[in-house]
């Protein structure tokens, strides 16, 4: 029989529990990992300890597993994978491609979004890529730099990066960025496929240049709509989303797939949790989610 070489993941951050639209993305993963006889992987991206709440990855992982999402192998943590990234930053500096960065937030904030690229002539040698230095350490993009993205969901998109211009490898307070940690773990992790929410599609094209610039392989990428509440805005810890009600798991399971386009026969509300995944994964085709950006609770089919 031949062996799937598919590899999806759900990647969250430790900033706290899950909700709804945490729940989407994992759920959405799942099934199109499960439904192509893949492999699911779980990896906590705990690269940001301002953020972090204490507790909050193990709550995640046994969240997962209360809604009957169980992930195959050990779990990568982002923080044992420092080496990695530091490796990778030495890479780019060898090819001359990174610089030191000393623009304050208020200088930032008049550019309004897209870096000027006035600190270019800051290059980085080897020996100072070692990020052990108050500054932030950019990466240097070509100009054009013009990513084309054949997304499972939402289509074909043409990005044109310099209209954000360089961006941030590593943070100043001295934390990689997520654009690097991210697209060197998921290439670690041997990941064919990305499913997660379409509020990371910025951050696509970015990984992209960076995986192509390393020379390493681009996987394939899905963007869910996120889960947003009535005003519109994504659901959220700051917005106060609530965490996901252990209680209801089941409901919530049937909820999540009624926003990505599937509603199952009556029968089904009354099925157990694993009834009801043994469901999705037959019935799973990623063209049958709505390939739009958000959807919100008046959605559901
Ligand atoms: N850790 C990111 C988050 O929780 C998601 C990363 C990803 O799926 O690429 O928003």
């Amino acid at each position: 029989m031949a062996v799937s070489s598919y590899i999806g993941r759900f990647a969250p951050s430790p900033t706290g529990p899950l909700h709804k639209g945490s729940l989407l993305a994992a759920l959405a993963s799942f099934l199109d990992a499960r439904a192509n006889d893949g492999q699911w992987l779980l990896r906590i991206e705990d690269l940001d300890p301002p953020r972090e709440v204490p507790g909050a990855a193990d709550r995640i992982l046994r969240q997962l597993d209360q809604h009957g999402l169980h992930w195959d192998g050990p779990v990568l943590y982002q923080s044992s994978r420092l080496p990695a990234y530091q490796d990778a930053l030495q890479q780019l500096s060898h090819r001359g491609l990174l610089y030191a960065c000393d623009c304050n937030r208020t200088r930032l904030r008049t550019l309004g979004g897209c870096y000027d690229g006035s600190c270019r002539s800051n290059k980085i040698n080897t020996a100072a890529a070692n990020p052990s230095q108050s500054h932030a350490v950019r990466v240097q993009l070509p100009n054009p730099c013009s990513i084309s993205l054949d997304d499972l969901i939402q289509g074909s998109l043409q990005f044109d990066l310099n209209k954000s211009g360089d961006f941030i490898l590593w943070r100043r307070d001295q934390l990689p960025a997520y654009q690097l940690a991210c697209s060197l773990d998921d290439a670690y992790q041997g990941i064919s496929h990305v499913i997660r929410g379409s509020d990371l599609l910025d951050s696509t094209p970015r990984q992209m240049h960076l995986l192509q610039c390393l020379g390493i392989k681009i996987p394939q990428y899905a963007h869910i709509p996120v889960l947003s509440n009535a005003q519109g805005e994504k659901l959220s810890k700051q917005n106060h989303a609530p965490a996901l009600n252990l209680h209801k798991a089941q409901a919530n399971l049937l909820d999540c797939l009624e926003l990505l386009g599937f509603s199952g026969p009556p029968e089904l509300s009354k099925a157990s949790i694993p009834q009801v995944l043994t469901w999705a994964i037959e019935h799973w085709q990623l063209n049958k989610i709505p390939p739009r950006d958000r959807v919100t609770e008046s959605d559901k089919a």
